[in-house]
């Protein structure tokens, strides 16, 4: 087996949603806390780990099918982007 190999099961041992494997797994994508880093308008919910907060927009938005995409999906909105004000946006 090779290195490759390994490190990308250990990827997704840690529950890396990003790494999808060659035959179409279909899995839910739980939050991930690395993207509270990545997007900090977002955060955990208190009762469901396949969604996210929007502290911006103050909803609930889905992980469960496109993880980070779902996220970069809901930062393009109309509703989001309207949201970004500046002001709140210098910390990013
Ligand atoms: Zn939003």
């Amino acid at each position: 087996m090779s290195d490759a190999v390994k490190r990308s099961r250990r990827e997704d041992e840690a529950g890396d949603s990003e790494v999808i494997p060659a035959k179409k797994a279909k899995r839910m994508c739980r939050y991930r806390a690395a993207w509270a880093v990545e997007f900090p308008w977002s955060s955990k919910t208190a009762d469901d780990e396949f969604a996210a907060n929007c502290l911006l927009c103050r909803q609930t938005l889905s992980v469960a099918s496109g993880g980070r995409s779902d996220l970069l999906r809901h930062a393009e909105t109309e509703h989001h982007s309207a949201q970004v004000v500046p002001e709140l946006w210098k910390w990013v």
